[in-house]
């Protein structure tokens, strides 16, 4: 099966070809020999790019996946999943008619750490999440690893969250088991994300040598911005989750609870900060079954980007080529010749107009037109 789509330009997921001729073969993309297609595709006035790719998302349920597909966002990278879900959402991820997915599996915190305290609120009964394994010392690291790699985990998060944030105090990882992990997670060849908010928890995850934070955070002392430093020189990525930090401060407004008023405002400066140092800024949602959803949000998230001062072609690469790098996700995130046919098609031009990847004409996953 040939699908030529003419006259459209390409966003490749570094760089941007004004007029080009794209050609998919079965699943992948090839190199245009010049000949028709089994299906014809006009791209005039419209813009190529690779499907999305959102690096921090929460997929309890298929749905969670197909959503993510509607809005041409063609991978998720799962940050917190149980055994029998994982089973089951990897099983329907090999059909085309969803997202892929990538997983962290069981994320390493403490016996009552975070989130243990947001899945026992009322409401959540309904994701059935249950129990999970835990991690108290050191020397149960390498166990909790191994535990992981035979869930099938593709990376290991752990959570270094004191709940101060969520205006409580929760039982937390001690640096040393934190380092423990890094440590076994590294010696398997998994990468470690780790889930921190204050400027204190993200300088504790940084000590231990993880390879990306799964948030910016949002203090903006001046032991923040020192800190931005810090994650530049030791190549550590950032996934950006600022559409989770303005659904939050949204929701504490409305409730009247403990994230501050100023949680999205300083999430931006946090980001602007990190895109000046040369941090990798990854785009991420957090989206769960309920806020920020899934898909959708993403869109809004390269529109916060684009406002913490990255340019349109910067946004999108963290949305389609960055994460696929860092994630070691070689056969997608970009436009070329062999790279899986995961594409998507927009009225418009998002480098000159960002809110225009939400003028979906086209997804394609693995070359399949949905
Ligand atoms: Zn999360």
């Amino acid at each position: 099966m040939r699908t030529v789509i003419r006259d459209v330009r390409l966003f490749d997921g570094e760089k941007t070809i004004p007029n080009t001729t794209v050609l998919i073969i079965d699943d992948r993309i090839a190199e245009y020999d010049g000949g028709a297609g089994d299906i014809e595709i006009d791209g005039t006035g419209r813009t190529l790019l690779p499907g999305l790719i959102d690096a921090h998302t929460h997929t309890f349920v298929v749905d969670d996946l197909r959503a993510a597909l509607a809005n041409g966002v063609t991978t998720e990278l799962d940050m917190f999943c149980l055994p029998a879900k994982l089973t089951e959402l990897r099983k329907a991820a090999e059909h085309d008619d969803v997202a892929d997915f990538r997983s962290a599996g069981t994320l390493a915190t403490a016996p009552g750490g975070h989130p243990s305290q947001l899945l026992t609120a009322p409401g959540m009964d309904a994701l059935d999440v249950g129990l999970f394994d835990t991690i108290q010392s050191p020397s149960e690291a390498m166990a909790f690893v191994e535990a992981r790699l035979a869930e099938g985990a593709d990376y290991l998060k752990i959570v270094i969250d004191d709940g101060a944030v969520h205006g409580t105090h929760l039982p937390v990882l001690s640096q040393e088991t934190a380092a423990a992990l890094v440590g076994e997670a590294h010696d398997v060849g998994l990468r470690v994300i780790a889930h921190a908010i204050t400027a204190a928890e993200v300088r504790v995850a940084v000590d231990v040598g993880v390879d990306g934070l799964a948030h910016v955070w949002t203090d903006t002392t001046d032991a923040s911005f020192d800190l931005v430093n810090l994650v530049a020189a030791q190549n550590i990525f950032v996934v950006s989750t600022l559409v989770y930090f303005e659904a939050i401060t949204q929701n504490a407004a409305a409730a009247a609870d403990c994230v501050t008023p100023g949680t999205a405002a300083g999430a931006a400066q946090v980001a602007r900060a990190l895109h000046q140092a040369g941090v990798p800024l990854l785009a991420g949602t957090d989206a769960t079954p309920f806020v920020p959803a899934h898909g959708v949000s993403l869109h809004r998230e390269l529109v916060l980007l684009t406002s913490a001062g990255l340019g349109n072609e910067q946004a999108l690469a963290a949305a389609t080529s960055l994460p696929a790098h860092h994630f070691g996700l070689s056969d997608r995130g970009r436009i070329a010749p062999d790279m899986r046919a995961d594409l998507l098609l927009v009225e418009g031009d998002p480098t000159t107009d960002i809110s225009t990847t939400r003028s979906i004409a086209e997804v394609w996953r693995r070359g399949v037109r949905q």
